[in-house]
């Protein structure tokens, strides 16, 4: 069987909200589908929800879902004609107090702090840095600027400012209604878009938490790292969040295309030292919206991606809008496997060192270098919570992890975690038959065979969360 260790997120949109298509590409790979909570109602996203489950079933493999929140809109407002043509040199005013729709002198915003959060000199990015404006003078409410680099500019585009430093808010009005929906159609993730600091993250967890708490449901919660300001702030960020989402697109207007990369790296190696999980966005396979092959540049970024240590590999309007949303999550998938081929086994360098407080953890961490001392198969936990495959999966070890769960809920988390397939079993509370049940499943399952070794973990008394204290070597019977 081929075994793929990074996962994908596929967004959902019009291109992929077809059943048996959907079915299909969760077949082809997809273990995250996003719910761009830009686009569509309340009433969209909950029946989209309803159609990935039920695709999920038919396809026989569980997906997490992902409600992405669109955070603060910093934007212009709208012109008379739709849009004006800007020329280089011209000058453009910004004008928050602004009421008629905008012309070539100038146009009204609908981020009315704009005025306050900027000063001469600044350097303003709209329509994704494809315009560039320099601040000359802010005179009340109206902030006067001059074209640097011109063009098209149409209604309601977004605004940027280099280096960072717009106040808005990371969570509006909207998202805390969103936040409402994401939980009544139980969002296994919450993304969250444009978060500054960890506070941030801590109110978008305590409005999941009490929104969810109706059902007993608590999401995991994903920092976008897509704001200049976020970057000194990463520590914290990751502390109070699950994972991160290394978001290039606004990430790339705030700090430049060319600091995109490497800190791309530095995020996936911070993350993972940080026991958070991490995923990879945005125009990773850009062409394949409008072609059916991928260009050679995008399957270096993914394959790259993979190498530096990603859980995930994300599709935006590939798969919401493309033309070809099945064939790119198959080309994604066979791009994985094939540079995880090349992927490092690093686990001695990351234990010197290290030490374990954790009774669970020192059991997780003693699993994974026994089994990779060993050449171990495999690499088995029968966890409640899932935390002990999360902590087995920060380290290379090129051994699959088998996460073996009671919880539907642990097993829809843990699909967006590198290296970790989760299966859902009701084991016995008996020690000694819950092992033998999870020998027997796995070789049913086809991934283990007579006499192959694998290490297993497991809690006494079985069944409570955080309560991994056992590791047995086994050789299959
Ligand atoms: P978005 O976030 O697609 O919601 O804008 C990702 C990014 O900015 O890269
Ligand atoms: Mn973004």
């Amino acid at each position: 069987m081929t075994y793929r260790a990074t996962k994908i997120v596929a967004t959902l949109g019009p291109a992929s909200s077809d059943p048996a298509l959907l079915e299909q590409m969760i077949r082809a790979g997809v273990n995250v589908v996003r719910l761009n909570f830009s686009h569509g109602k309340a009433e969209d996203h909950v029946e989209r929800a309803r159609l990935v489950r039920q695709a999920s079933e038919r396809a026989g493999r569980e997906v997490a879902i992902m409600a992405d929140l669109q955070g603060p809109k910093i934007r212009v407002g709208k012109f008379a004609e739709g849009k004006v043509l800007l020329a280089p040199g011209a000058p453009f005013v910004l004008d928050a107090a602004r009421t008629e729709p905008g012309d070539l002198q100038g146009v009204g915003l609908d981020y009315k702090q704009l005025p306050r959060d900027v000063r001469p000199g600044d350097t303003l990015l709209l329509n994704d840095g494809l315009i560039v404006l320099t601040v000359e003078a802010v005179r009340g409410e109206a902030v006067h600027t001059r074209v640097k680099l011109g063009g098209e500019l149409s209604n309601n585009k977004g605004i940027n400012k280099q280096g960072g430093g717009l106040t808005a808010p990371a969570l509006t009005g909207k998202d805390m209604e969103d936040i409402k929906t994401a939980m009544r159609l139980r969002a296994d993730y919450v993304a969250v878009s444009f978060p500054k600091n960890a506070t941030d993250m801590e109110m978008a967890r305590q409005l999941c938490n009490v929104a969810g708490a109706e059902w007993g449901h608590k999401p995991q919660l994903i920092a976008k790292i897509e704001r200049a300001e976020a970057i000194p702030r990463l520590a914290e960020i990751l502390a109070a969040s699950d994972g991160i989402m290394v978001a290039r697109g606004d990430l790339a207007v705030e700090v430049g295309n060319a600091a995109v990369p490497a800190l791309q790296k530095k995020m996936i190696t911070m993350a993972r030292a940080a026991d958070k999980l991490v995923i990879t966005a945005t125009q990773m396979m850009e062409s394949m919206i409008a072609n059916p092959v991928p260009t050679r540049a995008e399957v270096s970024d993914v394959a790259n991606a993979v190498l530096d240590g990603t859980d995930a590999v994300m599709l935006s309007a590939e798969t919401a809008a493309g033309k070809y949303p099945l064939e790119t999550v198959q080309e994604m998938a066979a791009i994985c496997m094939a540079a995880e081929e090349h992927d490092p086994a690093e686990l001695d360098a990351d234990f010197s060192g290290a030490t374990f407080q954790r009774i669970d953890q020192s059991i997780a961490m003693g699993a994974l270098f026994t089994a990779y001392h060993l050449g171990a198969k495999a690499i088995v936990a029968l966890t409640d919570s899932g935390s002990t495959a999360l902590w087995m999966s920060r380290h290379r070890v090129r051994i699959p992890i088998y996460a073996l769960t009671p919880k539907v809920g642990t097993q829809r988390k843990l699909a967006l975690y590198r290296n970790v397939r989760p299966l859902l079993m009701d084991t016995s509370a008996l020690r000694d038959e819950a092992l033998a049940q999870a020998e027997a499943y796995l070789k049913q399952q086809g991934v283990m065979a007579s006499g192959d070794v694998y290490a297993i973990t497991c809690g006494e008394p079985m069944g409570a969360p955080g309560g991994t204290n056992m590791l047995k070597i086994c050789r299959a019977g």
